[in-house]
């Protein structure tokens, strides 16, 4: 076991690349955030049984009826938001293993977190801290409120999808900030919530599925 997982470390810089390929094939562009996705060692924050299959463009389970997502739609999200722009503060909604959170440690000066389910929240803040991504704060808490106190924010992704367009936490977006959030319950959308002097705008950008946003924590 422990040579097959040494094996998938060695490799696993070859088999990122080949990702990145795929990602700019499906029509990532930025670079900051294909860099990002490269040296983040997706392996890392799946079990040990599914590793083999961590750099395939799938989502996979991670316990508690969970997902890890799938790496087109990470990096979409995190393009979307970052918009080319360099990033002071933001906040995901639904850490889950914590690996979206790990790709956005060098994209964002400080990276917020909350998940509401604990062992999930344990095991996230326990990796991210083995992979010394000091910038990245997790918490453990209901994410329906976004984290107020903390906030404004430049971008807030939110990796679940909620019944409807929160306006509690477009209230946390700074002027100028934009939010990526999955939106709907059967059918979901992803849509972009950006900020300006005047107020909100919103856009419907594509069909998504995300697990659902569930009210308090577990
Ligand atoms: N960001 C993850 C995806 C996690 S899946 C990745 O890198 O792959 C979505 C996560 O949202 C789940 O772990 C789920 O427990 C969490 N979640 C759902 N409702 C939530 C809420 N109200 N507050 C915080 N987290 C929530």
């Amino acid at each position: 076991m422990i040579a097959k997982i040494n094996g998938i470390g060695m490799t696993s810089q070859r088999t990122r690349m080949r990702m990145i390929e795929r990602l700019r094939e499906q029509g990532v562009k930025d670079e900051v955030v294909l860099a990002a996705m490269l040296e983040t060692p997706r392996h890392l924050f799946i079990d040990e049984a599914l590793a083999s299959r961590a750099y395939d463009d799938v989502s996979l389970p991670i316990n508690y009826n969970q997902t890890i997502s799938q790496p087109y739609i990470v990096a979409r999200m995190i393009e979307i938001m970052r918009n080319g722009k360099q990033l002071n503060r933001v906040l995901e909604v639904g850490t889950g293993c914590g690996y979206q959170a790990a790709v956005l440690s060098p994209v964002a000066k400080e990276v917020y977190t909350v998940e509401r389910i604990q062992p999930l929240y344990e095991r996230a803040r326990r990796q991210l801290r083995d992979l010394k991504l000091r910038n990245v704060s997790v918490r453990y808490a209901d994410g329906t409120a976004g984290l107020p106190e903390l906030g404004p924010f430049d971008g807030i992704i939110m990796a679940c999808a909620a019944p409807a367009l929160s306006a509690v936490l477009r209230e946390q977006l700074a002027v100028g900030g934009r939010m990526v959030i999955p939106v709907g319950m059967q059918e979901q959308w992803l849509y972009l919530v950006e900020r300006d002097e005047r107020g909100f705008r919103e856009t419907r950008l594509e069909p998504v599925k995300f697990v659902p946003l569930l009210m308090g924590k577990a």
